[in-house]
């Protein structure tokens, strides 16, 4: 909306600046060449014998004068009713004509005083009806909301399923949907109706709007787009009648594509405990009636999408409204390496580059930290200068998104340096020396701006979907192993390990409540996950008493793994202490060198 208006104001502008230089510039070459004289004048220059030829225009008449060559100066004088005018300008020898009527002027002159000045009043009159009739709309209760839902429409999104990587099988489902909009009477003419809506269901960051636009890219159909914020206003009113106006427009501009993103801001369940929000149920309820009052055989599709599907109202979810679920997770490694590919399309790579590599150290990553991590990587290669992006510019980008950026001028005590190279390495080496963890890939004790002091890096060789119960109590191991260096080495406890056992308890608590790994409690479930999409925060579901034992439970395997860790470092006591030192001189490491180092001590 501002956008247009800034246009508008702009054109106008443009218009107003251009007319009042063509009017300086006409009165400039009249004021310099011609001269008004008076008709006395004139017959005077007549029987002087000054003037070469004279013009007779309709309401003047254009003299040249003889002599001055030079000065090309012309002089005009209005048409006097002087029926002997002809007779003296022939017996005076002069030279005289009427111009031919010439067919451009008229239309010039036509354009400039009829054409122009409407337009210029039309686009004024517009404008001003528009600002006046925001303004109206902001206060007034009438007009509220009248169709705010006309900005977002794109004629053509631009957009097809091939930017869309790594989501086969919601391009599958969607799919469906495009042909429908394609050929609707294949459909209609068999007797099937085809759903209303569909509902995209995903963590943040997967591609959900982008799909959408997707599949009305591909369809080539009109988009509407609203996020579900946008329904819901100060005024009780606002939001439903934005959807009933949403609802018109779709079907005049039918087929087409609706697209609701966020709908959990307005589809929230109406039986929440938080009391209810007038505003948001009035949209809502209006929203099922449009649902349920237009006819899916015109071509319009409903898409919406959300992070929080559990919350939704289940009035919303019932067939005849949003009875499809589209699932959008997070892409596996083939579909990372995928997204890669879609974004690296768009920068100069290197052929060095493997993008399968990224993709591997990139687990747990969706759609657009790819993107961003491509983006780093570009601006990496530039700031290097370089015109070509680098594998390494790429896994920089990688650890830049994980772990922040370098912070190369933090100055660190030497015995706070030292300390976290025997922490990192003792990470790696618990990596390297037990069975089921994955390889290190790096090792760094230079800090990053997101807090890490130092961190070691694993890259798996391949993606796994299941973990046994050994490999998690070996994560714990690794995850302990940094605190256990310390205490083995400089014999106390620092604050740098807070984040390692955040993570171990973590995983410890979810063996016992979830995956059911614990002696003591079998294969019960304590604990359930809500907002599965976005944070996955568990909530306990045991009695208190229980939950006492779980803590208990979860102690003891810390407990375990953490003596595990000690053990395996103090048998290993030349790796670490060699591995650090090394570390220590270099800042960073990198997985080969270390296994050098490590395989040389062993044997
Ligand atoms: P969501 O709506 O699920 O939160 P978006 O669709 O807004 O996520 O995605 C944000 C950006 O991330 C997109 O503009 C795109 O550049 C990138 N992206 C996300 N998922 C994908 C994907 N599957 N393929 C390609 N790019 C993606
Ligand atoms: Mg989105
Ligand atoms: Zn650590």
């Amino acid at each position: 909306m501002l956008q247009k208006q800034k246009r508008l104001v702009s054109y106008i502008v443009v218009t107003l600046i251009i007319t009042f230089i063509i009017n300086i510039a006409i009165t400039w070459i009249s004021r310099s060449t011609r001269q008004e004289i008076d008709y006395g004048t004139f017959l005077t220059m007549i029987q002087d014998n000054q003037v070469e030829s004279v013009k007779i225009e309709d309401d003047r008449l254009l003299i040249t004068p003889k002599e001055n060559g030079s000065d090309k100066k012309v002089y005009y004088t209005g048409t006097l009713n002087d029926p002997q005018l002809v007779d003296k300008l022939h017996t005076a020898g002069v030279k005289f004509s009427t111009p031919v009527k010439d067919v451009q002027w008229p239309i010039v002159t036509f354009i400039l005083t009829w054409i122009l000045p409407f337009a210029m009043f039309y686009l004024l009159g517009s404008f001003i009806m528009k600002t006046l009739g925001n303004r109206i709309g902001g206060t007034g209760a009438m007009s509220f909301g009248k169709s705010n839902a006309k900005v977002y429409i794109e004629k053509k999104t631009g957009v097809t399923f091939n930017d869309v990587a790594g989501q086969e099988e919601a391009k599958e489902s969607l799919s469906e949907i495009v042909d429908f909009l394609h050929k609707p009477s294949r459909y209609t003419e068999i007797g099937a109706k085809l759903p209303k809506g569909a509902l995209l269901v995903g963590p943040p960051g997967t591609g959900k709007t982008l799909l959408a636009k997707a599949v009305a890219g591909e369809a080539n159909v009109p988009f509407f787009s609203l996020s579900g914020s946008n329904f819901v206003e100060m005024f009780v009113g606002v939001g439903a009648s934005r959807v009933r106006d949403l609802f018109q427009q779709a079907e005049k501009n039918a087929p087409c594509i609706v697209f609701i993103d966020e709908i959990d801001a307005i589809g929230k369940s109406r039986d929440s405990k938080l009391g209810g929000n007038d505003e948001r149920e009035q949209t809502l309820n209006q929203l099922l009636a449009e649902m349920d009052g237009f006819d899916s055989s015109k071509g319009v599709v409903i898409l919406a999408a959300t992070n929080r599907p559990e919350i939704l109202d289940k009035a919303l979810l019932r067939p005849g409204r949003f009875d499809r679920r589209v699932i959008v997770d997070k892409p596996d490694l083939k579909g990372r390496q995928e997204i890669l590919k879609v974004h690296g399309k768009n920068v100069k790579l290197d052929s060095s580059v493997n993008l399968r590599e990224i993709a591997l150290a990139t687990a747990g990553a969706v759609g657009a930290d790819l993107a961003n991590m491509v983006n780093e990587a570009a601006l990496r290669a530039v700031r290097m200068g370089r015109d070509v992006v680098r594998q390494d510019d790429l896994f920089e980008a990688v650890e830049t998104v994980i772990a922040g950026k370098e912070k190369k001028d933090r100055i660190m005590t030497e015995e706070e340096k030292s300390l976290v190279a025997f922490h990192e390495v003792g990470h790696a080496l618990a990596a390297a020396l037990q069975k089921e963890t994955q390889p290190v890939h790096k090792i760094t004790i230079i800090p990053r701006t997101m807090g890490a002091l130092g961190y070691t890096m694993q890259m798996p060789e391949k993606e796994k979907f299941l973990i046994s119960k050994e490999e998690l109590a070996e994560q714990i191991v690794v995850l302990l192993a940094g605190r256990a260096a310390e205490e083995i080495i400089f014999k106390k406890a620092t604050t740098g390990a807070s984040n390692d056992i955040e993570r171990a308890t973590q995983i410890a608590r979810q063996m016992v409540t979830i995956y059911g790994m614990s002696d003591k409690f079998g294969v019960m479930g304590l604990e359930s996950i809500q907002n599965r999409y976005l944070d996955g925060r568990p909530i306990q579901t045991c009695s208190t008493e229980t939950s006492a034992e779980v803590d208990r439970e979860v102690l003891q395997i810390i407990n375990n793994c953490y003596e595990k860790a000690l053990s395996l470092l103090k048998d290993n006591m030349e790796s670490l202490c060699k591995i650090s030192s090394h570390l220590l001189h270099k800042e960073t490491i990198m997985g080969d060198e270390f296994m050098d180092i490590l395989n040389s001590t062993r044997v």
